[in-house]
């Protein structure tokens, strides 16, 4: 019987002909892969539940050469900072829903908001110097750059089960794609009389092309978020000094609002004819005396972007208005890592609701070309005057 190395003239075109049909099935409707509706949906309600599971496995302590498992549950902003803004324990927060496939304020305790699987117990201890500790001084430089660490660490984390997990929904996807390929060739080898084909493979079509891209992408953002930022501030971290530069701000009047994070501010130097991606670490934490703002970038030389970065805000504006519309920013296009206290985000308009999380899900915006000042501007200045 003729196997698929041996083909030539008419069998050959109409295998490559077979190929190209499947091929374009799987790029236009990738739900063709699916036996059923039901299995479908089975795969896609899996999703949920597989990334829930992994994030509560315990893993190694995130401190450099500690095997000691860490506690699930390390909190990067304190659960006394939490506290401050919560009411009757809670919080909100955005959360992407893959069942309804959209992104909505979910409702969390403060024992689980803001908590990942970072360090052991005995490493937990460098925080306590301010975990409970409530009030805060514009100097506080040792809060800020442990906060730094901590958020550093977080992001890492995160970004590791991501794609941990994106990984584990590709390979199933990807087992899906070949066995329905293979059984769509199998028909059609059998139909010309020709041997069955024994492994098959699809790749770089359709959503498994995307995904491959994430992946890459992914790897490539861990690994610049090791080496760019945590190994440098770690190497300072151990001299006693802090590495880059970091700028810190107590914001009077208690913010309705916690926020820790990363993401790049797509930046040109004055006299510069290139954009330069710096790489931005965001922190503000509510204490009893106002929000403690923080911003660190990994380069020495980063007080001019930060500078320029600062002025952009309060170009049009007071200091006090830009310094809102600059956290405004941060929470539509830096960093998805926010909690509100449940009656501010409520105060908004069901469509001033609807806005912000249509904004956030818009990735062309970054913190460098912000959105004009909004509704949580406005909240957060009506807060910060009441209180
Ligand atoms: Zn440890």
């Amino acid at each position: 019987m003729p196997n698929i190395s041996t083909l030539a003239g008419a069998d050959l075109k109409a295998l490559a002909q077979e190929l190209d049909k499947l091929l374009a099935e799987y790029s236009t409707k990738p739900s063709v892969v699916f036996e059923s509706e039901e299995s479908r949906l089975a795969w896609v309600f899996s999703g949920p539940k597989r990334r829930k599971r992994a994030w509560e496995q315990s893993r190694p302590c995130m401190f450099p050469h500690c095997k000691t498992l860490a506690v699930t549950r390390s909190h990067t902003i304190p659960r006394a900072a939490l506290a401050l803004i919560a009411e009757d324990g809670h919080v909100l927060t955005p959360k992407f829903n893959e069942v309804r496939m959209r992104l909505e304020m979910q409702r969390i305790g403060i024992n689980q908001a803001s908590t990942f699987p970072g360090f052991c117990s005995g490493h937990e201890q460098i925080f306590q110097c301010f975990e409970k500790k409530v009030e805060l001084q514009e100097d506080s430089s040792l809060h800020a750059a442990l906060q730094v660490f901590r958020i550093l660490f977080q992001e890492i984390v995160i970004t590791e089960y991501g794609l941990a997990s994106l990984k584990q929904t590709v390979e199933k996807h990807r087992a899906q794609v070949d066995g329905w390929g293979r059984r769509k060739l199998e028909r059609f080898m059998r139909g010309r009389g020709l041997a069955p084909v024994k492994e098959f493979a699809i790749s770089g079509v359709g959503p498994l092309a995307r995904a491959e891209q994430t992946i890459a992408d992914q790897v490539a953002h861990l690994e610049r978020l090791r080496s760019q930022a945590l190994e440098p501030f770690l190497a300072g971290f151990r001299s006693g000094v802090v590495r880059g530069t970091l700028l810190q701000h107590l914001v009077p009047g208690c913010l309705p609002l916690a926020l820790a994070g990363h993401t790049d501010f797509r930046y040109m130097a004055r006299g510069a004819s290139t954009i330069d991606n710096v790489l931005v670490v965001m922190g503000l934490h509510p204490c009893s005396n106002g929000s403690f703002l923080m911003v660190w970038t990994p380069f020495e030389n980063g007080g001019a972007a930060i500078d320029d970065y600062l002025r952009m805000y309060s170009a049009n504006a007071s200091e006090s208005a830009g310094i809102l519309h600059m956290i405004e920013a941060w929470m539509l296009s830096g960093s998805d890592h926010w909690y509100m206290t449940p009656s501010a985000w409520s105060s908004l308009s069901a469509s001033e609701r609807d806005s912000a999380l249509g904004a956030i899900s818009d990735v062309e915006h970054g913190i460098g070309n912000p959105w004009p000042p909004g509704a949580l501007s406005r909240i957060l200045l009506a807060w910060s005057q009441a209180r």
